[in-house]
């Protein structure tokens, strides 16, 4: 049997690659063979996000995307940034909001549905061309990169045994994949140099008595503990959907984050409450956000034979809250590249250099050194949400508006306003302070560290909140009973961590930070040790990522499986 093999390879059809095939198709001028694999049984069943985007790249592709056929969930009608106490919620005035918060105009978005009907739109556009061949393969993962000495020349999808069975060749192989098996490629070449921070998203939809289509919140404030950056998105969608989502970060001391329980914590609030109330939930997921930007990108975008674009990139803007557009335009530039070196047979890391040029040299390069120190800046000023943050919050709770509660606490601890507006100039003017760089997630991470009580707020209807292992049903995750995708690496390892975790009365850190109630410690025949429930698992990776000991890899499941996040 012959090897199979394609001009280009896109790993991951989420909205990076799929707008690179898009355009690809779309410069075809002479014949080329595109092979496109996911994760997923089916296009955009594995793709989680918000999403409100900028439409800017959905406009380049599809010009009419806001005329009918483009699944739009809605348009963005009134956007607002609140500041939410535990009882209280009040928006700030419009004048003050940071431009960036100002989403109207914006396309509100599920990507599952966007891939899908991207792929249809992909293979309707291949079929018009002659030579142009896109074959899709769903349900097909990467498991890993196949290398001729240092040049990637495709991957490993299947475990027969048989190389002409399990590999596919290409000439170049995208990763889109938001760094499955790609983090293999940026650890062997060393791309990364200022490391990667993440933060775990977690989101539920909901169908509500009342429409909120048009509405678009972020919030800040409660549920999170002080000194942990995320935030809160609540945005109203066509047919009375309702998503509501948390963000927050990894790089957190407290080993049991419960990131699904936050997001129940922000279900409680009385001004969620009556949105939700007389609702009903439909999905839940999780997913994680690369979130260090600018300094955190890989050296080279290209690797002989290989490209990275989107996620697994990282060109996730978190200031913007802006990861769709910037992941497209990626894709998007990237086929512009791929073509010219496909054309001239050369798929040298040189010819494909262009790529990331032409992307830091265009409007995401542009937000992004915009953003560069966003994040970093809380890493600066821990006094910000560790004290400020939350004396605003109690006033606010006593009643004041932002504004008022604002003033009153930057009067009552001016060294915390002096850090506020240091902060802000970190923010939105800084300077010129060099590459800033990220320890991973996993060194925060504190034992001991013991959460300050978050107040809970009266009267809320218990029917609406869920326990993680209730919830995680509406992921609707489905396996072969032998599935085993997640490799533990060392069972010592875990003994000694659960240990540590448990004399100081706490879960390990894949347990209390686990999105879908996999992870446990059970005790048998008298020895604590680790255990997992896979058939819950939504492959977030968050577990992989908070471990303190490197002991876990999550690859993605054979065959499809995992979560059904088709509508999310
Ligand atoms: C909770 C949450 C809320 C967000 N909200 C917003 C928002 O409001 N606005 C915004 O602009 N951005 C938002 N983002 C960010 C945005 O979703 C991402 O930046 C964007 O989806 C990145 O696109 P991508 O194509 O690079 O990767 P992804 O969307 O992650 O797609 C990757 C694809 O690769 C597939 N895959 C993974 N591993 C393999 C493998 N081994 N083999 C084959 N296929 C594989 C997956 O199934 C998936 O289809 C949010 C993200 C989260 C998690
Ligand atoms: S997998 Fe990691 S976090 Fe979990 S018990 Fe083992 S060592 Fe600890
Ligand atoms: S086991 Fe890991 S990858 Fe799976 S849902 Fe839990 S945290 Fe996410």
């Amino acid at each position: 049997m012959s090897r199979i093999e394609y001009d280009v390879l896109l790993v991951g059809a989420g909205p990076a690659n799929m707008a690179l095939a898009m355009r690809l198709v779309e410069l075809a001028n002479a014949p080329i063979r595109i092979g496109i694999l996911d994760k997923a049984k089916a296009i955009g069943g594995h793709l989680l996000s918000g999403a409100v985007s900028n439409p800017r790249v959905i406009s380049k592709l599809f010009p009419d995307w806001d005329k009918g056929e483009f699944p739009l969930e809605g348009i963005c009608k009134h956007s607002y940034l609140s500041v939410l106490g535990s009882e209280r919620w009040e928006d700030v005035p419009r004048p003050l909001m940071p431009p960036y918060f100002k989403k109207e105009g914006y396309a509100i978005i599920n990507i599952s549905e966007m891939a899908a009907y991207m792929a249809g739109k992909i293979a309707e556009k291949a079929a018009a061309k002659e030579g142009v061949v896109v074959d899709m393969f769903p349900g097909f993962p990467a498991r890993s990169i196949l290398f001729e000495g240092d040049r990637v020349v495709g991957v490993k999808v299947d475990n027969t045994g048989s190389a002409a069975e399990d590999n596919l060749y290409a000439k170049v192989t995208v990763f889109g994949e938001k760094g499955f098996v790609s983090r293999d490629l940026i650890e062997k070449f060393n791309l990364r140099k200022n490391g990667q921070t993440y933060a775990v998203g977690v989101k539920e939809v909901w169908e509500t008595a009342q429409s909120y289509e048009g509405e678009v919140w972020h919030t800040l404030g409660y549920p999170l503990a002080a000194g942990h950056l995320g935030g809160g998105f609540i945005y109203g969608c066509k047919g009375n959907k309702l998503i509501i989502g948390m963000v927050m970060g990894a790089d957190f001391p407290d080993p049991n984050i419960r990131p699904p329980q936050v997001l129940q914590e922000l279900k409680k609030h009385p001004s969620v409450q009556k949105m939700i109330k007389g609702g009903k939930i439909i999905k839940y997921g999780a997913s994680i956000l690369p979130e260090g930007g600018y300094y955190s990108l890989p050296e080279k975008f290209a690797v002989d034979g290989a490209m990275l674009v989107g996620d697994a990139l990282g060109v996730l803007d978190v200031k913007r809250f802006s990861g769709v557009d910037k992941a497209m335009e990626s894709g998007y530039l990237a086929a512009e590249t791929l073509w010219e070196a496909v054309k001239k047979g050369d798929t040298s890391a040189a010819a494909m250099a262009p790529f990331k040029k032409n992307l830091l040299g265009g409007w995401v390069g542009k937000e992004l050194f915009d953003a560069r120190y966003f994040r970093k800046t809380f890493h600066e000023y821990p006094q910000l949400l560790g004290s400020f943050v939350p004396k605003l919050l109690d006033k606010i709770d006593g009643g004041a508006g932002v504004i008022g509660a604002a003033i009153v606490t930057g009067l009552l601890d001016p060294f915390g306003s002096l850090k506020l507006i240091g902060a802000r100039t970190m923010i939105e003017n800084p300077g010129d302070m060099g590459p800033v760089s990220y320890k991973n997630d996993r060194s925060y991470t504190v034992p001991a560290y013991t959460a300050g009580k978050r107040p809970v707020p009266a009267g809320f209807d218990e029917t609406t909140i869920y326990s993680t292992a209730d919830v995680v049903f509406y992921a609707h995750t489905h396996y072969e009973e032998d599935n085993r995708h997640i490799d533990e690496f060392d069972t010592q390892v875990c003994l000694k961590c659960i240990a540590l975790y448990d004399s100081h009365g706490k879960d390990t850190p894949c347990v209390g930070d686990c999105t879908a109630e996999v992870h446990q410690t059970l005790t048998k025949e008298g020895v604590r040790r680790h255990a997992m429930a896979l058939e819950n698992c939504v492959q977030c990776t968050t577990c992989e990522i908070v471990c303190p000991y490197v002991n876990l890899r999550v690859n993605a499941a054979f065959h499809g499986y995992g979560p059904d996040f088709t509508g999310m």
